[in-house]
C-alpha cells in the first residue's frame, strides 16, 4: 500500500485493519471468498481509466481496441465455463444482472413466481423493499414444511393459478441441489420464461458438482464473487435468441460505462475457474460443508433440511435457546464470522431471526480441510453454549486465532 500510505494514510490504515481481520477471523459467510492475487491485480489495474460504453467492436468511445480484447476474452471464457450460447459480462453486480433480465423481458405489473426470501430466496426476487417487488407482481413459493426442500407441488399450483410471465429459481440460503428440469417443465406448462439465479452455486455448476441451469433456463444470472471466487460483479448467460435483448437491457437499459478493470478481473477468474485446481477446490468446499454440518449435528444442532448438498448450511438455533442475532454477535466475539438468517416458517423478525447461515468457500480457499471443520464445529458449539460467558469466549477466541495463524 505504498502509494495509498503517501496519499491517504487513513484509508491505508483501514485497509490494513481489514486485511488483519480477514487473516485472523474464521470466515464462514456463505457468499464470501478470497480472490487470488492475479484477480486483485487486474481489478486494481489501469483498465479502470477507460470509458467503453457499448460492446466490443461497437463502442461509443475511441481508444477501446485494447479493452475490447479483455471483454472478448471474458465473454469467451464465461461461455466455455458454463457451456452457454451468449454471455454478458458487464453487470456491476448480481442485483443488476437480475434487474436487466426483468427489464428485458417484463413490463411493470407482470407476474413472476420466485422463492420466498424467508425460505432462502433473494431480495431481488420480489421483496417488497426491492425494486423488483415494487415494479412487478411477485408471487412466492417456498419449501415443504416437513422435508424443507422446494415444494414443487406448490410451485405447480401457484404457476397454474397465477400464470406468471416468468418463473425464477435460485436462492441465497438453500442447502440442497435445485432440480431445474422440474422448474422448466412447469414453466413450459404455463408458457413462462424460466430464469435461474445461480449466484451462490456458480462455482459448483462450473465444475459439474451441481446441475447446470444453462441447459434448462432461458436466462441464467450470477454473481462472480461467491463460490466462483472472482471479483465482485455480475454475469448474465442466455440463449442466442435473447442475446440482443439482454445486451440492450444492460446498456443502455440500466447501466452506463462498463467497469473494464472488473471485466479484466472477471476474465482472470474465469480462466482460474477453468483449471483442474479449481475443480478440486470446489470438491473440497462441498466436503468441508458436509464435515462441518456433521460435527454440528453430533452436538445436537439442527440443520434445515437435515444437511447440505452444496457449500452452505442453514442452522436452526431454536432448540439452543439463542437467536440468530445473539449467535452472530457471540461468534463475532471469538473471531468467527457468520450471518444471522431467517429459517423457513420463521417466527422472528429478520433483524433477530432463529438461524445462522454458514458456508465453506472462504475457509477452503485458505487451505482448511475436514479436520479443521471439526475444530470449527467445536468452537461454534462451545461459543453458542457459553454465549453469555465472556471469560469462556475469550478462551475460545485464543484457540480460533491459533488455528487461523496456521493458515496465514
Ligand atoms: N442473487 C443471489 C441469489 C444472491 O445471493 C445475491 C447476493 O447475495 C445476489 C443475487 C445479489 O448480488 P449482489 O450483492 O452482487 O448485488
Amino acid at each position: 500500500l505504498k502509494e495509498i500510505k503517501k496519499v491517504d494514510p487513513e484509508i491505508a490504515d483501514i485497509i490494513n485493519e481489514e486485511q488483519d481481520r480477514q487473516d485472523n477471523n474464521i470466515e464462514l459467510i456463505a457468499s464470501e471468498n478470497f480472490v487470488s492475487e492475479a484477480v486483485k491485480e487486474a481489478a486494481g489495474s489501469c483498465m479502470t481509466n477507460k470509458y467503453a460504453e457499448g460492446y466490443p467492436g461497437k463502442r461509443y468511445y475511441g481508444g477501446c481496441e485494447v479493452v475490447d480484447k479483455a471483454e472478448r476474452l471474458a465473454i469467451e471464457r464465461a461461455k466455455e465455463l458454463f457451456d452457454a450460447d451468449h454471455a454478458n459480462v458487464q453487470p456491476h453486480s448480481g442485483s443488476q444482472a437480475n434487474q436487466a433480465v426483468y427489464f428485458a423481458t417484463l413490463s411493470p405489473g407482470d407476474t413472476v413466481l420466485a422463492m420466498d426470501l424467508t425460505h432462502g430466496g433473494h431480495l431481488t426476487h420480489g421483496s417488497p423493499v426491492n425494486m423488483s417487488g415494487e415494479y412487478y407482481n411477485f408471487v412466492h413459493y417456498g419449501v415443504d414444511k416437513n422435508k424443507e426442500v422446494i415444494d414443487f407441488e406448490q410451485v405447480k399450483m401457484l404457476a397454474e393459478e397465477y400464470q406468471p410471465k416468468m418463473i425464477v429459481a435460485g436462492a441465497s440460503a438453500y442447502p440442497r441441489i435445485i432440480n431445474f428440469k422440474k422448474f422448466r417443465k412447469i414453466a413450459d406448462e404455463v408458457g413462462a420464461y424460466f430464469m435461474v439465479d445461480m449466484a451462490h452455486i456458480a462455482g459448483l455448476v462450473a465444475t459439474g458438482l451441481h446441475p447446470n441451469p444453462v441447459e434448462e433456463a432461458d436466462f441464467v444470472t450470477t454473481t462472480t464473487h461467491k463460490t466462483l471466487r472472482g471479483t465482485r460483479g455480475g454475469l448474465i448467460l442466455c440463449k442466442e435468441e435473447y442475446a440482443k435483448k439482454i445486451d440492450k437491457a444492460i446498456f443502455p437499459g440500466i447501466q452506463g460505462g462498463p467497469l473494464m478493470h472488473i471485466i479484466a478481473s472477471k476474465a482472470v477468474s474465469f480462466k482460474e475457474a477453468l483449471s483442474e485446481e479449481f475443480a478440486e477446490y470446489q470438491e473440497k468446499v462441498v466436503r468441508n460443508a458436509r464435515a462441518l454440518g456433521e460435527k454440528l449435528q453430533d452436538y445436537g444442532m439442527r440443520l434445515v433440511s437435515g444437511g447440505t448438498d452444496n457449500h452452505l448450511l442453514l442452522v436452526d438455533l431454536t432448540n439452543m435457546d439463542i437467536t440468530g442475532k445473539e449467535a452472530e454477535e457471540a461468534l463475532d466475539k471469538v473471531a468467527i464470522t457468520v450471518n444471522k438468517n431467517t429459517i423457513p416458517f420463521e417466527t422472528r423478525s429478520p433483524f433477530v431471526t432463529s438461524g445462522i447461515r454458514i458456508g465453506t468457500p472462504a475457509v477452503t480457499t485458505r487451505g482448511m480441510g475436514e479436520e479443521e471443520m471439526k475444530q470449527i464445529g467445536e468452537f461454534m458449539y462451545e461459543t453458542l453454549k457459553n454465549y453469555d460467558n465472556d471469560d469462556r469466549l475469550a478462551e475460545i477466541k485464543k484457540d480460533v486465532l491459533a488455528l487461523t495463524n496456521e493458515f496465514k
